[in-house]
């Protein structure tokens, strides 16, 4: 059954959508979204989902309205779930009761999922709460722009009004309304904020009063899309601000891990109101078909008496692999497990094995310490890992009982836009930049094509010894190298920087 969707996006901080628009979102098949919606949400579609990205830039209109509609129509005409992604509430300007009689008329079944709006939820992220008992028991909504540009506000009638006053789309026509205020007899030392991309890691807020705040604004380069806000519980801003408080806010952090793995670092970097960019230097690639290694060494399972996980990839292909080809862990009953790092041994319990062997430290010389305490002569070790992995495990255990290393998957570049990655470089303050593998820097070294005056003065946070000897050995300076050889290590690393 086809339907559209009016989806609140919320303000933009992507966990501020409401979990029923992102159940929708989740099984869209067409997306329709403006550059208001966070586009970290795309993460969420189906693999096939379409998506239409609709520009909206207010006067800067990427495609008109009539060619939303017509988007939307056809989607829904051809039996689809379309999923129409608005920033904020969808009622709340931004023309969404205008989409939804659109499809009413054309006999086109739609529902509406409300969101945060920015009026509301922006402000709280810039620490001013829209009502307050002492200072103010309503609150008014404007737009600053108008469809007809004189069909002005009624500022005699606003300022009559003691509630907080916010204004959406106003930042063209800022001192035509603080002027306006003014002149109706609003106190010219009435509090303004303006808060710029509310909610989302990189927002910007600045304040001043309705005489100064023009030139607070052009002094800060503050652009749209912005929310100005007017009134005593600005204040409060000076206590009340949680999020541009927190311990990384304002830090763009470069995470250089593949897509798949970087979400975790990303979300603690957010968590802490830190600006993850995510650059995946770096794809994990298996390589199940055709290995005969592979073959080879499913077929003798039962002769092994050890595995040695190096990676939490290694887990997850193996184990996937055995389960693809009809087999269960009871393959694996002869065996000890032997893993490096805290991270592989959380994966293999996600198979519900838990570890025999794990070296304290997860360096290459360590593990091969630890696991000669467990072997003898008549040992057969198990070891899938990567491709490009240094060999010093297998040719030290080698010397002592039978090992059979087999390569199941290797790190091949991702496809990202070079030039894109070093124009973000050159215009962008890059706080830290962190690299969890030799394979991401060689790889970001590459696809920086090899200048890395770009990073100059970005502080390089390394996963480890084996990485930061890369770091060191391509020319970049090494700032710190994690106590902790994992994503986690890394973390902390950062946060005990500040
Ligand atoms: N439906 C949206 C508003 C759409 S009108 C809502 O409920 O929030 C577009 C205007 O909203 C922008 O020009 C800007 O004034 C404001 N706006 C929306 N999201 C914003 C954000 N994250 N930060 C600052 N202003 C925002």
């Amino acid at each position: 059954m086809s339907k559209v969707y009016l989806i609140g996006a919320g303000p933009g901080d992507e966990k501020l959508i409401t979990l029923k628009g992102f159940e929708i979102l989740k099984k869209a098949d067409v997306i329709v979204y403006d550059r208001l919606a966070n586009p970290s949400f795309l993460e969420y579609k189906k693999d096939d989902a379409n998506l239409y990205y609709v520009g909206k830039q207010s006067s800067n209109h990427y495609k008109t309205q009539d060619e939303i509609n017509d988007i939307i129509c056809e989607c829904a005409k051809e039996g689809k779930i379309v999923a129409r992604l608005k920033g904020g509430d969808p009622y709340v300007f931004g023309r969404g009761a205008e989409e939804a009689k659109y499809l009413l008329d054309r006999g086109i079944d739609f529902e509406v999922i409300p969101g945060i709006t920015s009026a509301i939820g922006g402000l709280a992220y810039a620490g001013i709460p829209i009502t307050h008992r002492d200072y103010s028991s309503s609150f008014h909504v404007f737009t600053g722009h108008f469809k007809d540009d004189d069909r002005a506000l009624d500022y005699e009638s606003i300022v009559k009004l003691n509630g907080t006053l916010v204004f959406l789309m106003g930042m063209k026509n800022l001192l035509k309304i603080t002027s306006n205020l003014i002149q109706a007899g609003k106190n010219k030392d009435t509090k303004v904020a303006i808060i710029n991309w509310a909610t989302r890691t990189f927002q910007k807020t600045v304040t001043g009063t309705l005489e100064t705040i023009e030139d607070v604004v052009i002094k800060n380069n503050m652009t749209s899309p912005s929310l100005i806000v007017v009134g005593d519980v600005v204040n409060l801003r000076k206590e009340l601000n949680f999020f541009e408080s927190k311990l990384l806010f304002n830090q763009n952090i470069l995470v250089t891990r593949a897509r798949k793995q970087a979400s975790k670092l990303s979300s603690m970097i957010k968590e802490y109101g830190g600006n993850p960019i995510e650059i995946p230097a770096i794809k994990i690639e298996p390589i199940i078909k055709d290995n005969k290694e592979l073959e080879a060494s499913i077929n003798k399972l039962n002769e092994y008496s050890h595995i040695i996980f190096t990676s939490v990839n290694g887990v997850k292909i193996f184990m996937d692999y055995i389960f693809m080809i009809g087999k269960d862990i009871r393959c694996l009953s002869n065996m000890k497990f032997c893993v490096i790092g805290k991270a592989t041994k959380k994966e293999l319990e996600k198979y519900h094995i838990n570890a025999d062997i794990m070296p304290k430290n997860y360096v290459a010389e360590d593990v091969i310490e630890e696991v000669k305490k467990h072997i003898n002569s008549d040992s057969k070790i198990l070891m899938p890992r990567a491709k490009e992995a240094r060999t010093i495990i297998k040719d030290e255990l080698e010397k002592l009982c039978q090992i059979d290393e087999v390569k199941i998957y290797k790190t091949i570049k991702d496809n990202v836009d070079k030039q894109n990655v070093k124009e973000l470089l050159k215009n962008k303050k890059i706080d830290y930049i962190t690299f969890a593998s030799s394979s991401t820097v060689k790889n970001f070294v590459d696809l920086i094509d090899g200048e890395i005056d770009l990073i100059n003065d970005s502080k390089i946070i390394s996963i480890g010894p084996i990485t930061s000897d890369t770091i060191k050995n391509s020319n970049l300076n090494l700032y710190k190298e994690a106590e902790e050889y994992t994503i986690d290590g890394v973390f902390s690393t950062i946060i005990n920087d500040l």
